[in-house]
């Protein structure tokens, strides 16, 4: 039986964080978190309710955030990209933590048709991604849901994207990456919370004395999505 996925929504932008900054991307969002971080912008992807449930075309091109979410497997997934004419080649799949489910079967679908997978991931859950998928880890220290960023998560990072606010972000992180060492070719970015102006003043003061990057929510100061 072919592994089917609870997807949130799918649409296509332009990536506005991180490494693939700027790629038009596919993004293919799946249903379900318990790791519960306060300033979530995406708390209606927590919870898979049964009674949330919608066919296919009610998660293509949602209008606004909602609970919904539909069962599709990958073979659907592909269906779905060819049915709306997409162009993107870079796939990226968020959240949610689409690290709770197995995206190997996923990646075997997309990739011998010349797509790219990138997942976002609070680094919370044991990877199981293809070898040439880009693991973005955002790690998720100290949350209300109690889960441990995970060495290997960490040690198969591709980049490292972190959100910070204060001064205090950066030193969980410098402890993070004393603890949980990643790869020395990895990219590690700051990201302003929110667009503060503090936060992003923060963020590059820090990125220069690092020779880190700056990661800024471009979508955010475009207004799409
Ligand atoms: S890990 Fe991501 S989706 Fe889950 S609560 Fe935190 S920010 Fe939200």
């Amino acid at each position: 039986m072919s592994t089917a996925y609870p997807i949130n929504e799918i649409f296509e932008t332009i990536q506005g964080e991180g490494q693939f900054t700027g790629v038009p991307s596919i993004f293919v969002r799946l249903q379900g978190c318990p790791v519960g971080c306060p300033w979530c912008d995406t708390q209606h992807t927590w919870e898979l309710k049964e009674a949330a449930r919608v066919g296919a075309s009610g998660v293509v091109n949602k209008a606004g955030p909602s609970e919904q979410w539909a069962e599709l497997s990958a073979a659907d997934i592909v269906a779905l990209f060819r049915e709306q004419g997409y162009q993107a080649k870079h796939v990226v799949i968020t959240g949610g933590e689409p690290a709770m489910y197995d995206l190997r079967p996923l990646a075997a679908e997309l990739e011998p048709l010349g797509y790219r997978l990138q997942i976002e991931t609070s680094g919370t859950f044991t990877l199981l991604v293809s070898a040439d998928t880009w693991v973005t880890v955002s790690p998720k220290l100290d949350m209300p849901g109690g889960y441990l960023v995970r060495p290997d998560c960490m040690q198969r990072a591709d980049e490292i994207k972190y959100p910070v606010a204060m001064q205090k972000h950066i030193d969980a992180l410098d402890n993070l990456l004393s603890r949980c060492p990643p790869r020395p070719e990895v990219s590690i970015s700051l990201q302003p919370i929110s667009q503060r102006p503090r936060a992003t003043e923060l963020a590059i003061k820090t990125c220069i004395a690092r020779n880190w990057r700056l990661s800024v929510q471009l979508h955010k100061y475009l207004n799409i999505e």
